[in-house]
């Protein structure tokens, strides 16, 4: 099997956010950037399926400024054979738009599977996967957290609500991780020092075929309300007193 694994580079989860001046968007300058978690779990997935002897490619693919070629330097690291970058200066890149990108990407490369994280934990949009399966009419499987390879198949079980969802899907597949799927390996310096020879390849959208333009407009990006100051009360009658007359929620 061949693997392609969609990734993007994220403000890192433990930075705290702030929102631009201008209302723009979220501040990304300057500040700790990281591969989106879901995008790290679907890398270690297929390498654990490399190393279990059922593929023999793994090629990971960002669409992003130049920085996202660090993003992609760290899967390498982590052991995917190949990197695409798909250099892109617009910083809001939609799903539809990076769908078409992977759809493209996917058509010259002929993967047998295409694994994506479930979600990017910057837009929250949990899209790109669902809407690469639709253009490229081809199975899915959303918020994986087992993966087992068959001969002509993959079974994927899912959590839904109430329980545990499994499918078998004919490959090719597109698959999206969920974050009980693995946890995955850290990178070892030697493999630093490794993938910083590896070559990055460079396909832009043009080269591609592929319309990036926004179709969407962000009217206001706001912080999320402050919350008040907690108080400390000195007895049970004034906890309740308070509950009743100032919360009113008793
Ligand atoms: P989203 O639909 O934006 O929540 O993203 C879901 C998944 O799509 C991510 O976890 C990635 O695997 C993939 N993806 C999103 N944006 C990009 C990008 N710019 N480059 C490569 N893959 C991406």
């Amino acid at each position: 099997m061949k693997i392609l694994v969609g990734i993007k580079r994220v403000v890192d989860p433990n930075v705290a956010i702030h929102v631009k001046s201008d209302g723009s968007g979220v501040e990304t300058t300057n500040i700790k950037m990281t591969m989106n978690p879901f995008c790290e779990i679907a890398v270690e997935e297929a390498l654990r399926i490399r190393e279990a002897g059922n593929a023999k490619e793994i090629i990971v693919v960002s669409a992003g400024p130049k920085n996202s070629q660090e993003t992609l330097r760290s899967a390498l690291a982590m052991g995917a054979d190949r990197a695409i970058h798909i250099p892109v200066e617009e910083t809001r890149l939609e799903p539809l738009a990076v769908a078409k990108l992977l759809q493209a990407v996917t058509t010259r490369e002929q993967p047998d599977l295409v694994l994506l994280g479930k979600q990017t934990i910057d837009d929250d949009y949990n899209q790109t996967g669902q809407m690469l399966a639709s253009l490229l009419g081809w199975s899915l499987g959303t918020f994986a957290s087992k993966i087992k390879v068959g001969d002509e198949m993959l079974t994927v079980t899912r959590e839904i609500d109430g329980g545990m969802e499994t499918l078998r899907l004919t490959r090719p597949v597109v698959v999206t991780s969920d974050l009980r799927l693995n946890e995955p390996r850290y990178v070892t310096l030697p493999n630093i020092m490794k993938a910083k020879r590896k070559t990055i390849e460079s396909l832009s959208a043009e080269e591609l075929g592929v319309d990036i333009a926004p179709r969407l407009e962000i009217l206001a990006v706001e912080p999320p309300a402050g919350r008040k100051a907690g108080v400390i009360v000195g007895s049970v009658a004034e906890l309740v007193d308070k509950l009743k007359n100032e919360a009113k929620v008793i």
